[in-house]
């Protein structure tokens, strides 16, 4: 066996980003939760509804880069659980519906929040990535 360097994994920083501005943590959250751009609030985050801008047309912050990937449906599952679930006790506590009164309700109830979540949590998690950082190039996720 020759010898040979020991392998380090070391980030590829060279590929250089356009210059943008880096948010603030809450700036970047909200401004992501609302659906803009997360480093200028000047543009839409979202193409389609989930599908995130590559490039923000107004400031050339890399959004695409934020590569969210299960993070956003993972938070939505842990807020609509715990929406869902202590009202589905409480109704079951205080009125003792038949089961099917209780999926009539909590079925489309979870199924709507899930939706109407899904897209603002993926802006917040795209707002988190950008103040960070944590931007890959990998391609857009
Ligand atoms: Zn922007």
């Amino acid at each position: 066996m020759s010898e040979s360097t020991p392998v380090r994994w070391q980030p590829d920083r060279s590929k250089k980003l356009p210059p943008w501005p880096v948010p603030r943590l809450w700036t970047a959250l909200c401004r992501g939760a609302a659906g803009t751009c997360p480093a200028c609030g000047g543009t839409r985050l979202f193409r389609r509804f989930l599908k995130v801008e590559p490039v923000c047309a107004k400031c050339t912050a890399p959004l695409g880069l934020a590569r969210a990937d299960d993070a956003p449906p993972y938070f939505t599952i842990v807020v609509v659980g715990h929406i869902v679930v202590p009202l589905m006790m409480v109704v079951e506590r205080t009125w003792t519906p038949d089961l099917w009164i209780h999926s009539a309700i909590f079925i489309p109830l979870s199924l709507g929040l899930a939706i109407g979540l899904l897209q603002p949590i993926k802006g917040m998690t795209v707002g988190v990535m950008t103040a960070l950082g944590m931007l890959t190039d990998a391609g857009p996720g």
